[in-house]
């Protein structure tokens, strides 16, 4: 069986254009979604986020300000700021780029964000509603996860599910979704004893594991869905995935290339989380 390849950049393009005739229609409201980054210190792969990030915004004709602070930064100075855009009625979303330096205490930063304006979708109160079933905002890559798979026309209910790697941002979420949607919900992580006998009986495979092509065609039932969360560089410097792409595309029914399959979603979903929030300030 070859697989069918789940073209996220297709479906991230068409997610967008829905989202720009929406904030169309705010602004001609009075309302320009805004959303606020702020990013801390100089790492390379998070500045190369936060633009793409910025453009996008401007894509689809949100407002949107970068907050440039120095390694430095105090965590009071980084906690008054994220305050003073808590107040800013023109912001909608804040999102803080992740990792910090070392003596700022993520957590407390996460929970400093208004959770009516964390479009990431990383505050407790908001990982509390999802996992209730409530109206929040959603963690933007595991949405973007559920998304490819209902624009694929890919049922989830009554499936087994196979999440590989149980991180706060996607394993444990993107779970937690699937759960939502009436799947039966399998996690593995390093200490799963024979991760092959877990992966072998998915029927939809989430690799969230950050090991380049980690996930081979022995993991993988014939048939199989298969979502390759990861972004990490081979022996030669090529970006891939955690699924090693040639022979598990050979044995599943679906599966997202790296890249150009979950990346793609991840900052579409982040403009819908923006979106929402700005539609949010008419009911209140
Ligand atoms: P983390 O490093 O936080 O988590 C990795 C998970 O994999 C952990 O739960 C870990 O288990 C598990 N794991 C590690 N080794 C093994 C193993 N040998 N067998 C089974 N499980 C294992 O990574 P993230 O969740 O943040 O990211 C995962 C990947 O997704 C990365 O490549 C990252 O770059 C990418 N990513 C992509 C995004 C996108 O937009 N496409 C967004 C976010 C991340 P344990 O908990 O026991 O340590």
């Amino acid at each position: 069986m070859t697989a069918v390849i789940i073209n996220g950049k297709e479906i991230a393009s068409k997610k967008k254009a829905e989202i720009a005739q929406e904030v169309q229609k705010l602004r001609d409201l009075g309302i320009t979604p805004g959303l606020a980054v702020i990013l801390v210190g100089d790492n390379h792969a998070s500045r190369t986020y936060v633009k793409n990030k910025e453009k996008t915004c401007r894509e689809l004709g949100m407002h949107s300000i970068l907050i440039e602070l120095p390694e430095t930064v105090s965590q009071e100075e980084l906690l008054m700021k994220i305050e003073e855009l808590n107040g800013d009625p023109a912001i909608h979303g804040i999102l803080v780029q992740l990792p910090l330096p070392k003596h700022i205490d993520e957590t407390k930063v996460i929970e400093s964000i208004s959770p009516y304006k964390d479009v990431d979708g990383f505050h407790p109160i908001n990982i509390g509603r999802m996992m209730t079933g409530q109206d929040a905002f959603l963690p933007c890559t595991p949405y973007g996860i559920m998304v490819l798979l209902e624009e694929s026309g890919i049922s989830i209910e009554g499936k087994h599910v196979v999440v590989v790697g149980r991180s706060n941002i996607v394993g444990k979420p993107v779970g937690q979704l699937f759960l939502n949607q009436h799947a039966t919900v399998t996690y593995c992580h390093s200490r799963t004893k024979d991760l092959t006998f877990h992966t072998s009986q998915a029927d939809i495979i989430i690799a969230a594991v950050g090991i380049a092509n980690f996930i081979k065609a022995e993991h993988v039932k014939e048939g199989a869905v298969v979502i390759d969360v990861g972004i990490n560089r081979n022996e030669t410097g090529k970006l891939c995935g955690d699924v090693a792409y040639d022979e598990v595309s050979e044995k599943a029914g679906f599966i997202t290339p790296v890249p150009g399959g979950v990346g793609p979603m991840t900052i579409t979903m982040l403009m819908f989380n923006t979106l929402k929030s700005a539609k949010n300030t008419l009911h209140s």
